[in-house]
């Protein structure tokens, strides 16, 4: 049995591709669910992880979260050698670098280096906080509603991708948007905000990834697919 860990477009698309488990971590109240079998919520830890891939007899694990969810991807990195078993990490290539863009190592970075005061706040709910001192305007746009800490001026958006250029010019120039911040997630769902702001001629800041362990990795749920031992043309029936 294959080990999915989910939460992203990839991760739903390799589900429908192969026969295994997805997890994703509970964070969204309606999650957009994978075909096939689904958990959700933590392991408890890399303890807990190693225990779960024993008792569900799992022969492989594919990370395919979100670029920048750090944690978990450590943790089945360090459990799936404690167990044993074999580990790929599946990442989208991150989004093609325009001339101009301010890189930032951090959220928090960001937070500090905003050359605008009219912010389109991208990098989702979990980071706002980093936010909450800055005396900017935001227009922060997630998919689940915010808990403080968050900044005192702020309009929250609760919006999920995919987005069009049309849309984003069109937000970006009712909120007189002055500056836009993201992480560099990459993927073509979210990627038409970056069009819409070289347009506008509006700065950006764009956090970089995180680090990845040392394993596999594959930019492609083909690629995933190859590494898994199936046909890229194979498809599974629910
Ligand atoms: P994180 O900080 O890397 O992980 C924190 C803890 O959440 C992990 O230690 C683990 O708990 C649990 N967890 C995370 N992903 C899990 C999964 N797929 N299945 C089971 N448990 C999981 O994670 P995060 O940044 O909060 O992201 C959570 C989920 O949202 C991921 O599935 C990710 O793909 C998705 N997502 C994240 C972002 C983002 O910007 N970070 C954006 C879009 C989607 P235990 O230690 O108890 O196992």
């Amino acid at each position: 049995m294959i080990l999915i860990l989910g939460g992203t477009g990839e991760a739903r698309e390799l589900a429908a591709r192969v026969p295994a488990i997805s997890s994703l971590a509970g964070r969204v109240s309606e999650p957009r669910l994978p075909v096939g079998e689904v958990r959700v919520g933590g392991f408890g830890g890399v303890d807990g992880l190693v225990s779960w891939l024993r008792d569900n007899d799992i022969h492989a694990v594919v990370d395919a979260t979100h670029p920048f969810a750090r944690q978990i991807t450590a943790n089945a990195f360090e459990a799936c050698a404690r167990a044993g078993v074999p580990f790929l990490i599946l990442r989208r290539p991150g989004f093609t670098a325009r001339d101009g863009w301010q890189w930032e190592d951090s959220v928090a970075s960001a937070a500090h280096h905003l050359p605008g005061s009219r912010v389109f706040l991208t990098t989702g709910r979990q980071d706002l906080a980093e936010f909450a001192p800055c005396p900017q305007w935001f227009l922060a746009r997630m998919v689940e509603p915010p808990e403080p800490p968050m900044p005192q001026r702020i309009e929250v958006l609760l919006s999920r991708g995919p987005f069009t250029v049309d849309g984003e010019l069109e937000l970006m120039r009712s909120r007189e948007i002055d500056v836009l911040v993201t992480k560099d997630s990459g993927g073509s769902m979210t990627s038409a905000k970056l069009e819409a702001a070289e347009q506008l001629g509006i700065p950006v800041v764009i956090v970089r990834r995180p680090p990845l362990p040392p394993a596999e990795v594959v930019e492609t749920v083909d690629g995933a697919l190859r590494w898994l031992g199936v046909s890229a043309d194979q498809h599974h029936e629910p």
